[in-house]
């Protein structure tokens, strides 16, 4: 099948790329020159596992492609993903949806034979309906199908989760699109994704709904480690006790920091926004984003203690700053909340990452980017084991630390506190 991605980012990407593989013809437009420029030349925007390798070998066999020219793009395809951003508004906590808007303008203008038009991205139920009465405007119905297709892929695991989703969600009550779609994802549903149709208002309130329950799951078990640490019990264990039950299930089910990301933060305040559009209380939903804010606060809390409530001057280092391992996102990370509070406090930051030096920090003074491990961590007197890369699983700290007296917080819990008091090494946890 003929697809267009419009939006090259983490979504339109990889969907590409992962539709290309399975034997369309993609065309992946983004309004950004320099990116489409520098993915015809085989350079990758963004890190994810596998990603470079999937774009290469499909750009060589000319199943996919990129361009900036969206008219064109939509011209020559069957189906339209639409797969921009859908951030917050400045100043508010709706979805900001003049990405979409801006491209169905766009499209309309573009379509003389029937095309598929989907939403990948992620927007607030009745949503469609608005891009159908756009698109309206200009042309008869019987050239075009709005479709809801909500996007789930988890950054870091993008290709695998493309290619083995638990579900695949078709928001559409027009038959002729189902049956196109059911035959494009058919691939994956051999595979065993289970594919459910439903209306297209239900498809993009299931995305927000799934969103906001493992928004819920993550604060759920933050919170249950602060009680942990006053019983000495180890919220480890609870959460795999927990994770047993298949009611529950042990996913998204590991006490750390806040929750971020280009998804949770937004999401969540996206469904209360629509929510109290409808006069209806989404009291749980509040009270997990009034939680995530504060646990960034209180793990800084917890720095203080550590510190012996001495933070000025403190060389601190971070292992890890994008809001989960496996990503070059720094969209919401904790970090951008706690790195600046503790520069504040008169803290000297360092920091390590595996995909490089993030543009978050240049213009903050005292915040230093080191190329390794043992570079960044060796004058620190505390480490904060930040994301839960494979990188910082096993470092031998005793050997490469100069300062004898550091501490540890891992707020990942991917050391042993056994071992590290084996060790010796002042070594805190979360929930433990
Ligand atoms: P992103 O910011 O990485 O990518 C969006 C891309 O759209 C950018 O490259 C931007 O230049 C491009 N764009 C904006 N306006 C355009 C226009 N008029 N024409 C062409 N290109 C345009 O965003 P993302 O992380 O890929 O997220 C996209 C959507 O998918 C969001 O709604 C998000 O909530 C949803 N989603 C994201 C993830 C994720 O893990 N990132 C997972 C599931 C769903």
């Amino acid at each position: 099948m003929k697809l267009c991605m419009i939006g090259t980012g983490y979504v339109g990407l990889v969907s590409g790329a992962c539709f290309s593989d399975l034997g369309n013809h993609v065309i992946c437009v983004d309004n950004d020159i320099k990116k489409i420029e520098n993915l015809k030349k085989g350079i990758i925007p963004i890190y994810e596992p596998g990603l470079s390798e999937l774009v290469q070998k499909n750009y060589k066999n000319n199943r996919l492609n990129f361009s900036t020219n969206l008219k064109n793009a939509v011209s020559i395809s069957d189906i339209i993903f639409i797969c921009v951003g859908t951030p917050t508004k400045k100043n508010g906590s709706a979805a900001d949806l003049s990405q979409i808007f801006n491209v169905v303008k766009e499209i309309s203008s573009s379509i003389s034979k029937f095309k598929i038009i989907i939403t990948k991205s992620t927007v607030p139920v009745t949503t469609g309906d608005e891009i159908e009465k756009i698109i309206s405007m200009k042309l008869s119905k019987k050239f075009f199908s709005v479709v809801s297709n909500p996007e789930f892929l988890r950054e870091g695991e993008a290709i695998r989760d493309f290619n083995y989703p638990d579900r695949i969600v078709i928001g559409s009550n027009d038959k002729k699109s189902n049956v196109i779609l059911k035959n494009l994802y058919s691939p994956l549903i051999s595979k065993g994704a289970k594919y459910f149709n439903s209306s297209r208002r239900t498809a993009e309130l299931i995305k927000y709904a799934s969103n906001a329950f493992l928004a819920t799951k993550i604060t759920f078990i933050n919170e249950l480690s602060n009680l942990c640490e006053k019983l000495s019990v180890n919220i480890e264990d609870i959460s795999i006790g927990m994770g047993l039950d298949k009611r529950i299930g042990g996913r998204f089910l590991r006490a750390g920091p806040a929750y971020g990301g280009s998804c949770f933060p937004k999401d969540t305040k996206a469904i209360i926004h629509t929510a109290d559009k409808f006069k209806i209380n989404l009291s749980i939903i509040k009270s997990v984003i009034k939680s995530n804010k504060n646990r960034s606060s209180l793990l800084l809390n917890r720095v203080l203690e550590i510190l012996n409530g001495k933070i000025k001057k403190k060389k601190i280092c971070f292992l890890g700053v994008t809001f989960k391992a496996n990503t070059d996102d720094m969209r919401d990370s904790s970090c951008l909340t706690m790195i600046p509070s503790l520069i504040k406090q008169g803290a000297l930051i360092n920091y390590y990452d595996p995909t490089g030096k993030k543009k978050e920090f240049i213009n903050i003074s005292n915040v230093c980017f080191s190329k390794d491990i043992a570079t960044a961590i060796k004058d620190s007197d505390l480490i904060i084991i930040h994301t839960e890369w494979n990188d910082f699983k096993s470092i031998n700290f005793k050997k490469i630390v100069k300062n004898k007296k550091f501490k540890i917080f891992d707020m990942r819990n991917i050391y042993s506190s056994t071992k590290m008091n084996e060790q010796k090494i002042k070594y805190f946890a979360i929930g433990r």
